[in-house]
């Protein structure tokens, strides 16, 4: 059988069933956007990793190596911001092709460097090894405060489900790109931005938390899956701005596709009681109410003007066809 016959999820699985773990300092392994661990009394350790290749994350006809740097530091610091954490340490492992011109990795470099010293990460080593395809691989280093930790496995039923910015415009600006054509929305594709400030404010609130890297679907079902609950998402309150509204209509796609399944918007999606939803007007910032936490036999469902619609995962590397 072939991974393409697997798919990313059932992967994950496969590989989860055959891992055993020796540490009681394990808080959460495979299953989160971070490992978590034991640090000290009040904070926990956060790891992650996440790898770019050329062609199938980033195409150089396309993004600048200035974007591709930022894009691998931010969206590592997107899953630590998932977790209610801040990062502080990375280490980045380079696969070059021999050809390379250092010119690249200058630029590559100047990008990682601008992201790294936003967000005061250190870059504390890597690896360096020849191959193909560019690949840049970001293992991220994070602490998160124990009493903001944030897992997927936190959402409560009754919880409402929000969404911080808007969905879809990655995507979109993505398929414009595809299809030779221009809009605004291809900043939101090239230009990765993490929501670590907005993550850390929200840390103090909300249940469970998750970053939109393959679309709102198939994060509420991680979340629902962690947490054994169902959910309902509302279709007509999923935040979608005008320009990927236009920008999506000049590829003749539906923009609440890309919403759902489109993925790499790096938004955050949370789960929050009800009587601390006003606490929310502090954090100067736009959330959307898209949805709610049911119990796990009401389902995971789309509501779309009053039918109930099945949701499914969004983007996956192995089965998606680009
Ligand atoms: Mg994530």
């Amino acid at each position: 059988m072939k991974v393409s016959n697997l798919g990313e999820i059932e992967l994950i699985k496969k590989i989860s069933k055959g891992i055993k773990l020796f540490s009681k300092d394990i808080i959460k392994g495979i299953g989160d956007d971070t490992a978590v661990l034991k640090f000290d009394k009040k904070h926990y350790l956060l790891l992650t990793t996440d790898t770019l290749v050329e062609d199938d994350h980033f195409n150089l006809s396309w993004f600048t190596p200035e974007q591709v740097g930022k894009k691998a530091i931010e969206s590592n610091i997107s899953d630590i911001a998932a977790m209610g954490g801040f990062p502080k340490y990375t280490l980045i492992s380079l696969i070059l092709p021999k050809n390379t011109n250092v010119n690249f990795i200058n630029k590559l470099y100047n990008g990682i460097n601008k992201s790294s010293k936003k967000y005061k990460i250190s870059i504390i080593g890597g690896n360096l090894t020849h191959g193909k395809n560019i690949s840049i691989t970001v293992n991220m280093i994070g602490i998160v405060e124990k009493k903001n930790l944030c897992l997927r496995s936190n959402a409560k039923i009754n919880d409402l489900i929000l969404v911080t910015g808007n969905l879809g415009a990655s995507r979109a600006g993505l398929e414009l790109l595809r299809n030779k054509k221009t809009g605004k929305s291809i900043n939101n594709y090239l230009n990765t931005k993490c929501k670590l400030n907005i993550g850390r404010k929200l840390s103090n609130y909300v249940n469970a938390m998750e970053d939109v890297s393959d679309g709102l679907s198939s994060e509420v079902l991680n979340i629902c899956s962690e947490s054994k609950t169902g959910a309902v998402i509302y279709k007509e309150k999923i935040p979608i701005n005008k320009t990927t509204i236009n920008d999506t209509k000049k590829v003749n796609k539906n923009p609440y596709d890309y919403a759902l399944y489109g993925g790499e918007d790096f938004e955050l999606v949370f789960t929050i009681n009800k009587n601390k939803f006003e606490k929310l007007n502090k954090i100067k910032s736009d959330f959307t109410i898209v949805g709610k936490i049911l119990s796990k036999k009401e389902g995971v469902y789309l509501l779309d003007k009053g039918k109930k619609k099945k949701l499914g995962y969004g983007y996956d590397q192995f089965k998606s066809k680009l």
